[in-house]
């Protein structure tokens, strides 16, 4: 078993200097816990990915935080890596119980859809609905979680299965959750590439690393020599490329961003958002990439051998049939966008569906 599909254990341990993880459950294809970080200073403590939305979390966190003789109402201060739901989900109830102030990438785009994607502002859940009417206006008298269902199920850029991935038990609940919107965070504190936030008292520097999502970032303290890597970089596996993100090249953006991580200064500890806390970061970015110009290579292989073909097609080459579907043809796409840009693919559009020919 990989590392990051573990369990969550029960126990909080000391990672660096008034640094606790914490892990949190989750089941998602691939990955049995989440790492809750919580930097400590005399006022209590920030957290960085506070686990899913929803009860169950909130128990495990208050029962992780009483380990630390901390209670919910001590969190000052939520960081948010990214859009996904297993990192910002207890977000919104750390707000409201304490007063946390949220600190997310000032283009946080939510990850499902729903996100002012491109936009480079800071946004609130009533800008999230504005643009959301912009961009799609809501038939009359439906609901945002009706409005949520139907963004889930348009087509996606390439034509093949449909945005929403489907999903299953505690995902299936949080889903409809998130479809009420009331697990929607308002980020009190965008944050840019460069910033310097103090925390634990010690300063962390905000490091913008897009490729997972396109509003994904690190924080990087020298003095501790500790990188929290959200899921930039993993111990193990590789991190899912979202292919329909805000940017042209999302696989490039991510690759750039995992060689600036990698020629950081004073690095001795890499803390990931799952799996163990681990050293060997330059060597585990370059694993990264040999794995994505392995898949490359792939990808132009079997586009020797099927002519013009779909994203679905490729995709279907290239994953096994157990991960057939939105998240393979996403990453799909986003190696093909690749090689497109780097004019080793044409692409043209059929009948919906976008064709991807290898020069
Ligand atoms: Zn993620
Ligand atoms: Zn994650």
């Amino acid at each position: 078993m990989k590392q990051e599909q573990e369990e969550a254990r029960a126990s909080v341990t000391e990672v660096a200097p008034d640094v606790l993880r914490m892990e949190l459950p989750i089941s998602m294809p691939g990955l049995g816990h989440v790492n809750c970080y919580a930097l400590l200073d005399g006022e209590g403590a920030a957290l960085m990915d506070p686990g899913l939305p929803g009860p169950e979390t909130q128990d495990v966190l208050i029962h992780r935080l009483a380990q630390a003789g901390l209670r919910e109402t001590d969190v000052h201060t939520v960081i948010i890596t990214h859009s996904h739901p297993d990192h910002f989900g207890c977000a919104n109830w750390l707000q409201k119980v304490g007063g946390a102030r949220i600190v997310a990438y000032k283009s946080f785009g939510w990850g499902i859809g729903l996100g002012p994607h491109g936009h480079d502002h800071e946004v609130s859940l009533d800008d999230l609905r504005a643009h959301a009417d912009a961009v799609e206006p809501p038939e009359p008298e439906e609901s945002l979680e009706e409005r949520w269902q139907r963004r889930r199920e348009r087509l996606s850029p390439w034509g093949g299965s449909p945005l929403g991935v489907s999903l299953e038990g505690r995902e299936s609940r949080v889903a409809e959750m998130m479809g009420s919107g009331k697990y929607f965070p308002e980020i009190s504190h965008p944050v840019a590439d460069g910033d310097v936030l103090r925390l634990g008292g010690r300063e962390w520097f905000v490091r913008f690393t897009p490729g997972h999502t396109s509003d994904h970032f690190c924080l990087h303290s020298p003095e501790l020599e500790v990188l929290l890597s959200g899921d930039h970089v993993l111990p193990s596996i590789t991190p899912h490329i979202a292919g329909t993100g805000a940017h042209a090249d999302p696989l490039k953006l991510y690759m750039e961003a995992l060689d600036q991580v990698a020629a950081l200064e004073h690095v001795s500890s890499v803390l990931p958002a799952h799996g163990h806390p681990f050293d060997n970061l330059s060597e585990r970015t370059q694993a990264i990439k040999r794995h994505h110009f392995e898949r490359l290579d792939h990808t132009k292989q079997i586009g020797g051998e099927l002519g013009a073909a779909s994203v679905e097609a490729f995709s279907q080459r290239l994953f096994p049939e157990r991960s057939w579907g939105m998240m393979a043809e996403s990453e799909t796409y986003a190696h093909l966008e690749h090689l497109r840009h780097a004019r080793e693919a044409e692409c043209h559009s059929e009948d919906g569906k976008l064709l991807y020919v290898i020069r």
